[in-house]
C-alpha cells in the first residue's frame, strides 16, 4: 500500500525530531498532499491512527493540506493546471512544462503542548 509506506515515513521522521526536542506529546500534524501524488488523504488519516499508538504522536490529530497542482511552461511561460489541462500548455499547445505544486508530501507544521 502507498498510503501505508508514507505515513510510516512521515511518523518515524516526526517520531525522530520528537525525541530529539524531547517532545512527548505531539497535538497536531500538518502534512502537506500535492494532488498529483495520487495519495487519497482518508487512507493517510486511517493507518495514521493505528502507527501512532503509543508515541508522542498517538491521539494526535493529522491535519492535511492538498495542494492544486501548478505547473509552467518552458515554452510561452505560462502557468497552468497539468490535471485540467490534460497535461499539455492550453497558451501554446506543448508538453514541456516544469511541475512546480502537487508533489508535495511534506510535513508542514507541528504543534506540541
Ligand atoms: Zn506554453
Amino acid at each position: 500500500m502507498h498510503e501505508l509506506s508514507i505515513v510510516e515515513n512521515i511518523v518515524s521522521t516526526t517520531l525522530q525530531f520528537t525525541n530529539e526536542h524531547k517532545i512527548e506529546k505531539v497535538s497536531f500534524l500538518t502534512v502537506q498532499v500535492g494532488k498529483l501524488t495520487g495519495v487519497e488523504p482518508p487512507y493517510l488519516q486511517m493507518y495514521y491512527g493505528d502507527l501512532t499508538k503509543g508515541s508522542a504522536l498517538e491521539g494526535s490529530e493529522l491535519k492535511i493540506e492538498e495542494i492544486e497542482p501548478e505547473a509552467f511552461c518552458r515554452c510561452c511561460g505560462e502557468v497552468f493546471n497539468p490535471e485540467e489541462e490534460e497535461r499539455i500548455c492550453p497558451g501554446c499547445g506543448m508538453a514541456d512544462y516544469e511541475i512546480l505544486h502537487g508533489k508535495e508530501l511534506t510535513v508542514k507544521e507541528l504543534g506540541f503542548e
